[in-house]
């Protein structure tokens, strides 16, 4: 009994979230309709869907930079306040926002500093062995360099290490690959696959790339605009490790192209709204 609670309690509930920008003004825009979702730890989730229906609204919630209007969120049993405290959310953004100051070691490195300097968190043992990080990466041997001295990707690359040194609750990112370009694009998928199987983190991760998400996810997410609210949900159940071949089987194209067609159907209706 004790033990099924306890397991209920991991993963992130999302109930009844409804944002509402500029409550009260003329202005208000409606962005998330009631979301309900669960994601059972460890998993990766994509929310796909068209522009402006609410992706980034849903993360912002989830990472406790804006409260919603309505619902609650709870991840591993808390409320994502609690987490940000506590440096347990990571975040992964399409800008790398490294310090350009800073070597990509000590980039690595700040958030964790910065939450262990907090009183609250003394005494918080660190499970996440930073060198070894870096390694599982691919930075091995660039960890004196300065952001400048790196690619986008690798820019990338260290943006997520960061997030992971946190050794977070959930890993939240959003469009994290959208300004690289589409081969170094293609490859992060695969490292990131790698890296997600070695830590084994919550995953919510936002693209437009409908290929990428089911490549990547264990379910996507399908969202319709205004208010932004849940569509259709997809169970991913392509075989694990995927693969090169992965990308080429039936059932991957298939896949992707039954999503694509009831995105296109989302959007139409969008447009006739
Ligand atoms: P997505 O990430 O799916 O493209 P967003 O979550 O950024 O969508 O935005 C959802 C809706 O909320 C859009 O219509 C957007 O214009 C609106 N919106 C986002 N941020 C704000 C804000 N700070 N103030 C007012 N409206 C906003
Ligand atoms: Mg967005």
């Amino acid at each position: 009994m004790v033990e099924s609670k306890r397991l209920d309690a991991q993963g992130i509930q999302i109930e009844a979230v409804e944002v509402t920008y500029g409550v009260g003004s003329a202005e208000s825009v409606r962005a998330l309709a009631p979301v309900d979702l669960s994601i059972h730890a460890g998993a990766f989730v994509s929310l796909v869907g068209p522009s402006g229906c609410g992706k980034s609204t849903l993360l912002k919630v989830l990472a406790d930079l804006m409260p919603p209007t309505a619902g609650a969120v709870r991840i591993d049993g808390a409320a994502p306040s609690v987490l940000r405290q506590a440096g347990r959310i990571g975040l992964v953004f399409q800008q790398a926002n490294l310090m350009p100051w800073l070597t990509i070691e000590k980039n690595v490195c700040l958030l964790r500093e910065l939450v262990r300097q907090r009183k609250e968190n003394a005494g918080v043992t660190e499970s996440i062995d930073i060198a070894k990080l870096i390694e599982i990466v691919g930075l091995k041997g660039f960890e004196n360099k300065l952001p400048h001295q790196l690619s986008g990707g690798m820019q990338q690359r260290a943006a997520l290490a960061r997030a992971l040194a946190l050794d977070p609750s959930v890993l939240l990112m959003d469009e994290p690959f959208a300004a690289l370009d589409e081969i170094t694009r293609d490859r992060m998928a695969f490292e990131l696959m790698r890296i997600w199987q070695q830590y084994q983190k919550t995953v919510i991760f936002v693209t437009h790339s409908l290929a990428e998400a089911v490549f990547l996810s264990d379910r996507v997410v399908l969202m319709s605009a205004r208010p932004g609210r849940i569509h259709r949900i997809y169970e991913i159940d392509l075989p694990r490790p995927r693969t090169e071949e992965t990308r080429l089987s039936d059932a991957f194209l298939m896949l992707v192209a039954e999503i694509n067609r009831e995105l296109y159907k989302v959007m139409h209706e969008q447009v006739n709204q």
